[in-house]
């Protein structure tokens, strides 16, 4: 833990006259509050908490965090696996006080302010039938989760978060402030678009929308896990052949103590595949037809309802405060070998709250140019999010020794990683997730907007 001493208190002050959010420090009563991330494994203390206002608030942080030489955390919605938006010692400016949206129904935009979260946001555009592809968690951060990509329910059908971007307002390492856009400062919005927080902090984004639902089929189907090589072969056949519409993810886990699972399935090992239809109501019924008719489930939830109540699906899942630990790869398919590794490893899975999303990639990301955007994996087949979760420190190594195991058995079948579901994993492992040309063009890029690298608190790609 730092002392404060360490901060100039001259130059604090100074910054205190003019600051119209909120500045932190250790021993006042929101300090506890404030410097807690979602990840509960997670426990740092920050010198000081700068919690923006706008955008003035941003520029003075950046150039006062400059001055004073310590580490800077940019935090938007807290959600980074390894708490990377929080540090010891150093300075957090945290984005999570700018929630401003504003739609334009018209001219199908959406502007979101940083702290802004998914389901804020869905909340706002489904008002008038519109969405942004975003993720499935609604209190997941716009802002860390648009620089990394933004992988979600929609991106079959409308690509990634950043396919649907059309410009970022950045503020700079030397606290200039700067527009990025496919006409404005293009190769910052090129970097900007997966490369993640390492070219400055983003202050507001703007989306195209598209209409979606607001009814969708949507929703899992469930067998006993015993069953999951059967159930991934035919899921697997199946999803072959499906329209950019569908998006799917199969879940592994203990079936939950939630009101809509039956009390006899709790706590049981159940394999799921998770629906969502983006399209007319009734090609959704048609489409997901033969999978509720496979075998025999033991519970079915896929039904036509609001988007948003579907967004808000693996909320109770994830909440803040657990202890959680990830591995994550892509693979180029669920060939027999995955799927009997994938089965084997999932039956081992000893807490009731660990539950590991594997996503089927494809469709509308997939027709973007892999050299369009810093994003990379657009041509993966499925992405492993495995995720171990205990409720405190008690049984989380164990835990976390199941997901280390199970993502090593995967090994020989990785193609790639994607940047958000990163833990700290060293320098080679950001580059593989990179690739070795994309990652050398972003170290130019780097060097050219953050030369001294000083956002380095992020999946960093150091200047060349
Ligand atoms: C419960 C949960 C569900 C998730 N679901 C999905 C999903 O469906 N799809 C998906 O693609 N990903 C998903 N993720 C991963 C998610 O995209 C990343 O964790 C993302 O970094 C979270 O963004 P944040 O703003 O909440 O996090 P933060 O922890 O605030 O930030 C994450 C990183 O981004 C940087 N950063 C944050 N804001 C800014 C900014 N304004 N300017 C510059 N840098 C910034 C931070 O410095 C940090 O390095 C999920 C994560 C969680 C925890």
């Amino acid at each position: 833990m730092v002392s404060e001493a360490e901060l100039d208190r001259g130059a604090l002050s100074e910054l205190a006259a003019s600051f119209r959010g909120q500045l932190v420090q250790p021993g006042e009563p929101a300090y506890d509050e404030l410097r807690r991330v979602w990840n509960g494994s997670i426990d740092r203390f920050p010198a000081l908490i700068a919690r923006c206002a706008g955008v003035a608030d941003v520029i003075a942080a950046v150039r006062f965090a400059r001055a004073s030489g310590l580490a800077v955390a940019v935090r938007g919605g807290g959600h980074s696996f390894p708490g990377l938006s929080v540090c010891d010692g150093g300075i957090v400016i945290d984005l999570s006080p700018m929630r401003g949206i504003r739609v334009d129904p018209v001219g199908r935009t959406a502007r979101a302010q940083a702290g802004v979260l998914l389901g804020e946001l869905d909340r706002e555009t489904q008002a008038f039938g519109l969405a942004v592809p975003s993720g499935i968690v609604t209190h997941t951060g716009v802002a860390g989760l648009t620089l990394g990509g933004g992988i979600s329910w929609l991106m079959r059908k409308h690509g990634l978060t950043i396919d649907q971007l059309l410009s970022v307002d950045v503020v700079t390492a030397d606290g200039e402030f700067v527009k990025a856009s496919e006409t404005e400062n293009p190769d910052l919005f090129w970097g900007l678009r997966g490369g993640g927080g390492n070219f400055g902090i983003a202050t507001e984004f703007e989306f195209r929308l598209n209409p979606v639902g607001p009814t969708v089929v949507a929703g899992p189907v469930f067998w006993p896990m015993e069953e999951s090589p059967k159930v991934l072969r035919f899921y697997r056949d199946w999803v072959a052949e499906a329209p950019d519409e569908l998006m799917t993810i199969v879940i592994h886990r203990k079936a939950p103590a939630l009101p809509f699972v039956p009390p006899e399935l709790q706590g049981r090992l159940v394999v799921g595949v998770a629906c969502c239809y983006a399209g007319p109501v009734e090609d959704g019924e048609r489409v997901v037809a033969p999978l509720k008719a496979f075998g025999s489930p033991a519970l079915d939830l896929c039904v036509p309802k609001p988007y948003l109540t579907h967004q808000a699906m693996f909320d109770p899942s994830f909440p803040h405060g657990w202890w959680y630990y990830f591995r994550s790869c892509d693979v180029a398919g669920l060939s027999d070998e995955v799927i009997d590794i994938t089965a084997e490893h999932s039956l081992k899975i000893k807490s009731p709250l660990t539950s590991y999303p594997i996503w089927q990639l494809g469709g509308a990301m997939a027709r973007v140019g892999e050299a369009d955007t810093a994003f990379s994996g657009r041509n993966g087949g499925y992405t492993f999010n495995i995720n171990a979760t205990t409720a405190t420190a008690e049984g989380f190594e164990e835990e976390r020794e199941w997901a280390r195991n199970f993502w090593s058995a995967l090994r020989p079948h990785h193609t790639n990683v994607y940047v958000n579901f990163l833990m700290e994993e060293g320098q080679e492992r950001v580059r593989e997730a990179y690739g070795a040309e994309k990652y050398d063009r972003l170290k130019a890029l780097k060097r050219r907007y953050d030369p001294d690298n000083f956002f380095r608190l992020n999946q960093n790609i150091p200047p060349a």
